[in-house]
């Protein structure tokens, strides 16, 4: 028997009392657990989310003005086999689908240049978790190739699209300290979401109820290692799996703990989940706009002014205006020549028109590289020598990207 969600005992809060929290998280640039729970558990209601979103948006004009960026990258899905078996996944496929695939290093090579065409600096090179330890098709695909692993493949597929001129950000599943060192040289930043702290959701016939490198346990440990390498790091949410608002909380509260003690981590994204037909998650409600606005809103008061917190415009396009007043300072990755591959029924909305409404909303639009100024310019321990000054190359005096062609519509800082 699966273990029900913990139901909240927390008390009703009126508008002036939570304007009273989101003021204090304001003044002092962080919102604690007790307050962050009882508005989390809240958010539904119009008028408490609306005091949350000014005073995100308030800390976010305070920590970024009013600068929103994006990279403009090209996304390689370098395999979609994986060991897991995610509810609401639809990247992963059998070895034996029409739809499996695992990049050539040629291929790699392809979509690199593809990504040079068309102005592109991040090669985002996303892939499932271990796949050479559940498929034998696979590990043999390699082995042809002179492969032992995934890993040993991904550095090759790394270093070609570095030598290509782009530079890596990988999210490869749950990697270890000396595979993160392996990866280092040839990549400006790596990701893992942390997705969720809860252990629930590993339950029989939740989420993560089959994928072992979802337990939240080893997703922490990744974060930490990562901070103990150096590696200029990604993590995230998802929202809508199943996760009560505690363990929402919960799961910001951790990266925050791990961004105190490491500086590492650059960005912090706010993911909703997306139903994908033919998944066990297919007919699960996700969460409505409005609440997403409210989990990023709550997740700036959280992480506080300086940390960079990102939305994915595609999972939201109807409402990027009200994402742009709920504390946001970043877009990620948007490509002009490929799809998301997480997400393929969600197209990338053009940067020019990312431009026109984040200028709309009276926010300007820059490009970023892989890596955040801040952490490209004030923490060159998080980065191997060769890619900082390959980075370096490609930014300007203030660490935002340089045009290397068509920009549609981005403007420089
Ligand atoms: S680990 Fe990632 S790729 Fe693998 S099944 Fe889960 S969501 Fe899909």
């Amino acid at each position: 028997m699966s273990t029900p969600p913990p139901q909240s005992s927390l008390s009703p809060l009126s508008r002036p009392g939570a304007e009273r929290l989101v003021a204090e998280a304001v003044d002092t640039g962080r919102l604690e657990r007790a307050p962050a729970e009882q508005l989390g558990e809240q958010l539904g209601r119009e008028a408490l989310r609306e005091a949350v979103l000014e005073g995100a948006f308030e800390a976010k004009r305070r920590g970024k003005g009013d600068l929103v960026s994006v990279s403009k990258n090209v996304f390689i899905p370098l395999t979609n086999l994986c060991r897991n078996r995610c509810g609401y996944c639809s990247f992963s496929k059998p070895p034996d689908s029409p739809e499996a695939r695992t990049y050539t290093l040629e291929e790699v090579a392809e979509a690199v240049r593809g990504g040079l065409r068309t102005g592109c600096h991040e090669a985002l090179v996303c892939l499932g978790d271990k796949p050479e330890q559940a498929h034998p098709s696979y590990r043999e695909w390699l082995a042809q190739r002179g492969f032992a692993t995934t890993l040993e493949y991904l550095v090759q597929a790394c270093r070609v699209a570095f030598e290509g001129g782009m530079l890596p950000h990988t999210n490869a599943g749950v990697l270890s300290a000396e595979q993160m060192q392996a990866l280092r040289p040839w990549n400006a930043s790596m990701g893992l979401m942390l997705e969720t702290t809860s252990q629930r959701l590993r339950g029989k016939g939740k989420a993560h109820g089959v994928a072992p490198d979802k337990d939240p346990a080893v997703r922490l440990r990744m974060h930490e290692e990562a901070g103990e390498v150096g590696v200029a790091f990604t993590s995230g949410i998802l929202l809508g799996i199943g996760e009560t608002a505690a363990e929402r909380v919960d799961t910001l509260l951790a990266i925050r703990d791990l961004a105190d003690r490491h500086g590492h981590i650059q960005e912090v994204i706010v993911q909703p989940f997306h139903p994908k037909s033919g998944t066990p998650m297919g007919g699960a409600d996700p969460l409505s706009d409005a609440e997403v606005a409210g989990w990023v809103a709550l997740a700036r008061l959280i992480l506080g002014p300086e940390m960079n917190l990102q939305a994915p415009p595609n999972l939201a396009p109807q409402v990027l205006e009200l994402l742009l007043r709920s504390g946001l300072n970043d877009w990620g990755g948007v490509s002009p020549t490929t799809p998301d591959f997480i997400n393929p029924e969600a197209p990338w909305p053009s940067l020019g028109e990312l431009a026109r409404r984040t200028e709309a909303a009276g926010q300007r639009l820059v490009e970023r590289l892989p890596a955040y100024p801040e952490h490209l310019l004030g923490r060159p321990e998080l980065f191997d020598t060769r890619v900082r000054e390959a980075a370096l190359g490609l930014a300007d005096e203030r660490g935002w990207a340089r045009s290397r062609g068509p920009r549609a519509g981005v403007e420089a800082a």
